[in-house]
């Protein structure tokens, strides 16, 4: 008799702890080919938009440049591919060989990298996605040797990282954390209208690409706004 006591409680007990681990680390393997076809989605849905930022300061391609890449990310990855890694790698060697212009790289190297870091796992915790997030931008410097304040897609990442990584550091979920890097993205979108570009072709204009958003900040802050929507479910 005390022993089925024991018994329902420990069931109790270890169903609540496994609901605090699910809520903490996000099952992806199966979902991450659904994500990743949210961010395609949203960048082929505002391909004239970034397009249009980048008439203003570039050559007018950014989004095309994108829709492309990811029109060919949704045809080669798969809900069947077997961990977060590899579909990150698929994606990062796909947008490498199809986006071209100055994005290609940086966004092909930024998914390659992060999926270095993610090769193998199932789970996403708040830790793995920070860990992630760093990687992408290490890469992107590392390509494109930028700093935050070059008018360029780090302007929204770099602090979008930093917001992040505030929010876990005192407790908070991947979720909390992704609400905290969406709105630093957005600020840094803000940021880049009142900057002149140092890097990429914006930089030809100089003080002329003062007053514009810069279309990678723009199409890295939709990014991580699909993921945020999508974990937050
Ligand atoms: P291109 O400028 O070759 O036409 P895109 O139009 O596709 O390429 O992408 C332009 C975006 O690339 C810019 O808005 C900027 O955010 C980003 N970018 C350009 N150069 C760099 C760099 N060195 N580091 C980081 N991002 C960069
Ligand atoms: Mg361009």
């Amino acid at each position: 008799m005390y022993g089925n006591y024991i018994c329902i409680w420990y069931n109790i007990l270890s169903k609540a702890f496994t609901i605090t681990k699910w809520e903490d680390k996000l099952h992806m393997s199966t979902r991450i080919y659904d994500c990743l076809k949210c961010i395609g989605e949203k960048i082929i849905e505002n391909k004239d938009f970034l397009t249009d930022l980048d008439r203003e300061i570039g050559d007018a391609d950014h989004g095309v440049n994108m829709a492309r890449g990811f029109t060919a990310v949704i045809e080669k990855t798969s809900p069947d591919d077997p961990d977060i890694g590899a579909v990150l790698k698929k994606t990062g060697m796909t947008l490498l060989s199809t986006v071209g212009g100055a994005s290609g790289p940086l966004y092909g190297t930024a998914y390659m990298e992060a999926a270095k870091v993610l090769a193998g796992k199932d789970t996403l915790s708040a830790e793995d996605f920070k860990a992630a997030l760093e990687a992408a931008i290490a890469g992107i410097q590392k390509r494109g040797k930028a700093e935050k304040g070059e008018k360029t897609m780090l302007d929204s990442l770099i602090p979008a990282l930093d917001a992040y990584s505030a929010k876990i550091a005192e407790g908070g979920s991947l979720v909390d954390g992704l609400e905290k890097a969406c709105e630093a993205a957005e600020e840094g979108i803000e940021f880049t209208k009142t900057i002149a570009a140092t890097k990429g072709r914006a930089s030809y204009l100089g003080d002329r690409s003062i007053g514009h958003q810069d279309p990678g900040a723009t199409s890295a802050t939709m990014t991580l706004e699909v993921i945020r929507d999508f974990l937050k479910g």
